[in-house]
């Protein structure tokens, strides 16, 4: 295209855009937003536009399309969805002032991981940006939330690529992030990972950025607080490498192109210094999503979170998706959460004030580049009250209520400043409409009296004037020339005071001013512009003082989360008849009458069994939990880990009694979730998650392994659970829950003094199964498939016929258990003799029997039985 031929108009959009390559640029024109070019096309399309044309100077029109300007969030929002950028280009100078074309510059970039607009944004989760910086096993990580100025750095050296793509994968699935910044060399498989979850990927060029000096070269754009906490957080862990995080803080200068005073501490986080849950586990235990329904809806975080506010919801997320380890912490989270079952009074209160509690962690971001609205500035107040009346109720309990209550941090001189400023619930927007209070400037008073009542005033003036002079048809008038006058008729002209000035004269009368008048003039005359000017003046000092504060309202938006997360915690331990666990660090788990958190919660008709449980690193390590088919076996594994997991929480937990021992990590490995978008069989993908936990347990952490080997042929998968069994005895030693079909491995009980058997109890009545769900000692050499087959409305032929088949086989394969008992008797190291048998039997498979006539048979099974006969 030749650009010179272009209006001038159309090669400053060009300009503009060729700096935003990757961008959908929204230009502003007038009211509109305008789109060009293919972004046009583009746009038309994702947002059901209509494509026009206009001239552009060249011989063809450019297509076109655009949104107007106040609903363009929504358009935006669609766009963002659907994986776009989007540059806002604004006017950047008041048209009536530019000379030739506007100024127009690009004045925000929105990206999937820097969007804020509340209306369209999830309230209850966080919008993460991750950075990725790896080099060869080495790793950083920086994720943050742009809406609330959070963000976490965290970096690790690994053994091989292996663990830390494990790692990488772990951590995407925990932070779901909407955006990643990664180095450009990097690996396919990540990519892979990021695209497969749908995340907006930037690649950068590391070498671009890692000599970058963040004081330097980006300290316009922070706050104080920021860089001295950057300056302590980077000199005590000693970090060999911070890329990711200058690459994370870069990428928010370029897009946002304003000051970060919302983002002012960085934490630094050790993924170790929680429990280790990995993908797997936290998707088949359902922490924050049900495996149905991809959703909040069916998992533990839904049953727990009872939040009255956006930001304890997000909290209680974290807390969810983190579990602790250390004792102290979890104890003291069950005292508080303690300390409010046992007073419903002082739980109603804070839960009634709480549900007045703004989500003032998300304004931080407002506050920061100036976009709050007065209704937002109001809702700070009422929290900040709240929280005041949350730290006085605190105050007066326990000691551990009282240590809380110190650390929610005292605001009232923010909330009495927007008091003495600001009216009572203010209008969202500004324009025409007073915010400010009556009395606190008395120039904005008199400016807005004059504005609104100047008419009031004339008339007010004119009677005076006529008590005074005792001129009964004085009049003040106005007109453009003159303004405002004062008019008395000719045969008044006597009664005229001193004071007035005379501006006029016509046939019967003469028109005056005042200096009165004149003053009142100047000041009703745009006097609503200065009202208004004023106004937003005061307005821009009080943001600009809140904004002071952010640091300040971040600690506190911090502790209500909390506040609301524990008081959450404690009605559903209420509602729900949860009991608060012990905690101990002496490796066993006791469970009395344990129940499953959310199939309890879904079950309607029926009444939930529970069940007991005891496992410990001695005797009880390994339980092999056979049964039929749908008795709860799932259930009952799933339920060990997650009472578990709410217990480290800090949750009460849902059972008669427990105490839960302190677990590193726990793995589950249960159902056979397919890979088949990656490439991989199900049972490539089952025997990759069992070498991981093989791999990463250790005699602390909770294994749960559901029907380990059931995706290849019975006798290689009864080999393999067989095999993994006696290994997680004799080496890792791990608590471990091991359900199965393999009644052959009931054997293992016998042959180690830390494996038990545990079976579903059901009865059997004539040809119906009732399941009683009751966990009991001992095993089952039936899985009643077949009875559950026939409940499921499988034809009666088929069942029949299977059953005869399933005798045939059971009486074949008798002995299986008896001989695997025998196994470690067996040299099972390859031998010559072995290696010899394996090649003929190979050779036999080979054969094609169709291929061969009768003489090379014979001449075939010779050679057999020579080649046997050498062997033995
Ligand atoms: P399979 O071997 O076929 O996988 P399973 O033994 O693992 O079956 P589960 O999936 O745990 O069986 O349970 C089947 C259903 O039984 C559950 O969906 C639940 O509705 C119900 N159930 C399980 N445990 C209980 C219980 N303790 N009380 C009441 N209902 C239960």
């Amino acid at each position: 295209m030749n650009r010179e031929k272009l209006t001038p108009m159309m090669q400053q959009y060009l300009e503009v855009k060729d700096e935003n390559p990757d961008a959908i640029l929204f230009f502003r024109l007038g009211d509109f937003y305008e789109m060009f070019f293919d972004d046009a096309i583009t746009a038309s399309r994702e947002l059901e536009l209509t494509l026009t044309r206009r001239s552009a100077g060249l011989e063809e029109k450019a297509p076109m399309c655009g949104v107007p300007y106040h609903v363009a969030s929504g358009y935006i929002s669609k766009l963002i969805d659907k994986g776009y950028k989007v540059a806002i280009c604004d006017q950047v100078e008041d048209p009536k002032e530019a000379k030739g074309i506007v100024k127009r510059e690009v004045t925000q970039i929105i990206t999937p991981g820097t969007f804020i607009d509340n209306e369209y944004i999830r309230k209850d989760i966080n919008n993460y940006l991750l950075a990725i910086y790896i080099d060869g096993y080495y790793l950083n990580l920086t994720y943050s939330d742009y809406s609330t100025g959070e963000i976490y750095f965290t970096e690790k050296t690994f053994l091989s690529k292996e663990e830390l793509i494990n790692f990488i994968k772990n951590e995407i699935y925990r932070i779901s992030p909407n955006e990643v910044l990664i180095n450009n060399n990097e690996n396919i498989e990540i990519h892979k990972i990021l695209e497969s979850n749908n995340i907006f990927i930037n690649s950068y060029e590391p070498e671009n950025i890692k000599n970058a000096d963040i004081f330097k070269d980006f300290n316009d754009f922070f706050s104080t607080e920021f860089k001295d906490n950057l300056k302590k957080v980077i000199k005590n862990n000693n970090f060999s490498d911070i890329t990711s995080l200058k690459k994370l803080l870069q990428y928010l200068i370029i897009t946002q192109k304003v000051n970060l005073s919302h983002i002012n501490k960085l934490n630094y986080y050790d993924n170790f210094k929680f429990l280790v849950l990995d993908e797997n586990s936290k998707r088949t235990l359902e922490l924050t999503k049900g495996l149905n329904t991809f959703s909040k809806k069916e998992s533990l975080l839904e049953i727990l979170d009872r939040c009255n506010t956006s930001m304890g919801s997000r909290k209680l997320k974290k807390w969810v998706e983190s579990p602790l380890i250390n004792r102290e912490k979890i104890i003291e989270r069950q005292d508080l959460i303690e300390s409010f079952t046992k007073n419903l009074l002082l739980q109603y209160k804070l839960d009634k004030l709480l549900k007045e509690v703004y989500d003032i962690e998300r304004l931080v971001v407002k506050i920061s580049n100036g976009t709050i609205n007065p209704r937002e500035i109001y809702s700070l107040k009422n929290t900040i009250n709240n929280s005041i009346e949350i730290k006085d109720i605190l105050e007066n309990e326990n000691d551990r209520l009282k240590e809380f209550s110190r650390n929610i941090i005292n605001l009232s001189e923010i909330s009495q400043n927007i008091d003495e400023i600001l009216i009572d619930n203010p209008p969202v927007v500004i324009e025409e409409n007073r915010i400010i209070k009556r009395e606190y400037s008395k120039e904005l008073d008199e400016l807005f009296e004059i504005a609104t009542e100047g008419k009031n005033w004339l008339l007010d003036f004119e009677n005076k004037e006529r008590q005074k002079t005792g001129i009964k048809n004085l009049k003040v008038k106005h007109n453009k020339i003159l303004g405002f006058f004062i008019e008395v008729t000719k045969s008044n002209l006597d009664s005229v005071p001193d004071e007035y000035i005379r501006k006029q004269t016509l046939v019967g009368s003469e028109r005056y001013f005042s200096l009165k008048l004149k003053e009142t003039e100047d000041k009703i005359i745009g006097s609503k512009d200065r009202a208004l000017d004023l106004q937003s003046h005061i307005y821009n000092n009080l943001k600009n003082s809140i904004k002071d504060e952010i640091y300040k309202i971040q600690i506190l938006a911090n502790k209500l989360s909390e506040l609301d997360s524990l008081i959450s915690l404690s009605k559903v331990a209420i509602s729900n008849n949860y009991v608060r666990p012990n905690i101990n660090e002496e490796g066993f788990i006791e469970i009395k009458n344990g129940r499953h958190p959310i199939v309890e919660s879904y079950l309607k008709d029926d009444f939930f069994v529970p069940n007991d449980t005891f496992i410990d690193n001695k005797e009880n390590m390994i339980h092999i939990i056979t049964g039929p088919n749908m008795a709860g076996k799932s259930t009952y594994m799933r339920q060990v880990a997650l009472i578990t997991i709410m217990a480290h929480i800090g949750s009460f937990v849902p059972c008669d009694s427990a105490n839960i021992s302190i677990v590193d990590r726990i793995f589950t490995r249960i159902g056979a979730s397919d890979n088949l978008a990656k490439g991989q069989s199900t049972f490539m993908v089952e025997m990759q998650e069992v070498a991981n936990i093989i791999d990463n347990s250790t005699e602390k952490s909770l294994l749960i392994l559901d029907e380990v080997g059931r995706g290849t042929s019975t006798f290689d998968g009864l080999a393999i659970a067989n095999a993994i069994i006696e290994y997680i005895a004799e080496n890792i030693k791990a608590k471990t829950l091991f359900a199965t079909h393999y009644h052959e491995l009931v054997h293992l009980e016998d042959k180690y003094d830390t494996i038990t058997n545990l079976t579903i109890a059901v009865d059997k009545q004539d040809d119906d199964i009732i399941f009683l769900r009751k966990i009991i000692k001992g095993f089952t050499n039936n899985s009643y498939g077949i009875d559950v087959a026939r409940l499921a409305g499988i034809d009666e032929s088929i069942i029949n016929r299977a059953k005869f088949i399933l005798d045939i086989i059971e009486d074949e394969n008798k002995n299986i258990s008896i001989n695997i008992d025998n196994s470690n008797n067996i040299d099972n190291h390859p031998t010559k003799e072995n290696t010899e048998l394996n090649k003929l039997v190979d050779k036999i498979k080979n054969i094609d029997i169709l291929e061969v006539n009768p003489l090379q048979a014979f001449n075939i099974l010779n050679e057999i039985i020579e080649k046997l006969r050498d062997v033995k």
